[in-house]
């Protein structure tokens, strides 16, 4: 029918997984069209993810510096004060510039946004057939559709975020005032980042979590260190604690119910327990799509969920990482233009952005000796880097984790000033099946916090020379 818009290829979502599969599509000549409900382009991570969380790190840290170190560095003022409306407006600025930056994008490569939520409708012969319903609304029919929904905040049982006393990560990305006291229920990376925000900014954060240690994905070792470290930074951690239940009180404020101990009293809570797949309203049932016990689309090797639709990003599960959901992107879109499409998922780097970082690529200690790999550990710290010296943030240490027979680099764990922005080397290495002695005998220049990398894949022979 002609009031039907046909294209080769749908995306449903414009998240980091969404967007960039539609550019790529486009650039490899497909007419392409994006589905997105939010107004704003770029998904969970521009609008209330990576970047406005990024975005009141650097300003927190910045604040918190100039509280108490910038004296040490010969820095004196007066009048240091917190304009918070100001700080949350360069948060949006930061947030409004990207996601219209995706609209300048789709623009120049001839994207077709559609503003509004995407419904799958069934099939008419061998395409595709979709509502939308919104500013947009109509239908589109598309030989390819690609899902990238991406995923919703979780909450416990019981316990409703109301946004106002329990929010989630976006509520807590704009909290109009300080909170006197923040609980933080689950101590992963986004309730670290932001239990770390708002300390600095001069909250009490205690950070409740029910394992007996936090960052259960990262390296064993490098947890523990990390742990310490939060606690010297005055996040009380409350480890192997069970949240059970919250009671608001009128007027504000209220408790968090745990088992076997006191409640706590406090002003706000952020519920940090994870994400959860976002297919509401998403019409799987019309193509024979249903998701699994958790959530989540099942696809085959190709992304392939259904015969024409297929799905990426933090819908399919797996590492919930914008870098994760464009690299499947670009994997299932150059696979069905060119027949080659591929992820090497050994090799996904993962950052923690406390201050300071955390960063891993591949194997951890507890995987390898799970696994029975025989390995060498090579370790650095940054106390003896001078320039981590220079900058005054000498926290941490570079581990390298290497096969001990061959010396293939395996995994690399980075606590410490810009791991975030070190690890891509280790990464790239790991891409070329390096050596640690490969990367001891690059030249590193000096003085970098790099060095840290090259000392600690000498050490793995015994042979760092700093330390
Ligand atoms: P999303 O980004 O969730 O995008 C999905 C889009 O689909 C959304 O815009 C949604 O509105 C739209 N949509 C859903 N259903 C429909 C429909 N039916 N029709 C039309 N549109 C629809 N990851 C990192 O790698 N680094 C970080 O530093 C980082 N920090 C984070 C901090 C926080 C506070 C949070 C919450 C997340 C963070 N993440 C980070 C995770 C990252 O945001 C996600 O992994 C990433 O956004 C997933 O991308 P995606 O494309 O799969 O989905």
């Amino acid at each position: 029918p002609a009031d039907v818009q046909a294209f080769d290829l749908v995306v449903i979502g414009a998240g980091p997984g969404g967007y960039v599969a539609a550019l790529r599509a486009a650039q490899l000549g497909q007419s392409v069209a994006c589905v997105e409900l939010e107004p704003a382009l770029g998904g969970t991570c521009l609008r209330v993810g990576c970047i406005p969380s990024k975005a009141l790190l650097e300003s927190s840290e910045i604040y918190h510096e100039a509280q108490h170190s910038f004296a040490d560095r010969g820095i004196t003022f007066d009048g240091l004060a917190l304009d918070l409306p100001a700080m949350l407006k360069d948060k949006n600025r930061t947030v409004k510039t990207l996601t219209s930056g995706i609209a300048g994008l789709f623009k120049k490569n001839k994207v077709t946004h559609v503003s509004g939520r995407g419904t799958l409708a069934g099939r008419d012969g061998d395409r595709v057939l979709m509502q939308v319903d919104g500013k947009d609304a109509g239908t589109l029919s598309a030989k390819h559709v690609l899902i990238a929904t991406g995923s919703a905040p979780a909450s416990l049982p019981g316990i409703e975020i109301d946004g106002d006393f329990v929010t989630d990560s976006t509520g807590a990305l704009s909290y109009e005032s300080v909170p006197e006291h923040l609980v933080v229920i689950g101590a992963g990376y986004i309730g670290l980042e932001l239990g770390t925000v708002w300390k600095r900014l001069g909250a009490k954060v205690t950070v409740l979590e029910y394992l007996d240690h936090i960052l259960p994905l990262n390296d064993g070792e490098i947890a523990k260190a990390a742990e310490k470290m939060f606690r010297k930074q005055g996040l009380d951690l409350k480890l192997g604690t069970k949240v059970v239940g919250v009671e608001q009180r009128d007027g504000g404020g209220g408790q968090v119910l745990i088992e076997g101990g006191d409640p706590i009293e406090c002003d706000k809570v952020l519920m940090s327990v994870g994400r959860r797949p976002y297919t509401d309203g998403l019409g799987l049932e019309t193509v024979g799509i249903s998701t699994d016990k958790r959530g989540f689309i099942p696809v085959d090797e190709h992304y392939a969920a259904a015969e024409g639709v297929s799905a990426i990003g933090d819908v399919i599960g797996g590492a919930m990482l914008a870098h994760k959901a464009e690299e499947e992107g670009i994997a299932f879109v150059e696979r069905l233009v060119t027949g080659h499409g591929h992820i090497n998922y050994g090799v996904i780097p993962s950052i923690v952005y406390t201050s300071p970082e955390i960063a891993a690529v591949g194997k951890t200690e507890e995987e390898l000796k799970k696994e029975g790999i025989e390995y060498r550990k090579g370790k650095f710290p940054f106390a003896a880097n001078g320039r981590a010296k220079a900058i005054g943030h000498t926290e941490g240490q570079v581990k390298i984790l290497a096969d001990k027979t061959t010396d293939r680099v395996l995994g690399v764990h980075i606590l410490g000033p810009h791991a975030g922005d070190l690890i891509a080397e280790c990464a790239a290495a790991m891409e070329y099946g390096a050596s640690a002695e490969d990367i001891a005998r690059t030249c590193h220049a000096h003085p970098t916090l790099s060095e840290a990398v090259k000392e600690a894949a000498l050490a793995v022979d015994g042979r760092a020379i700093h330390f």
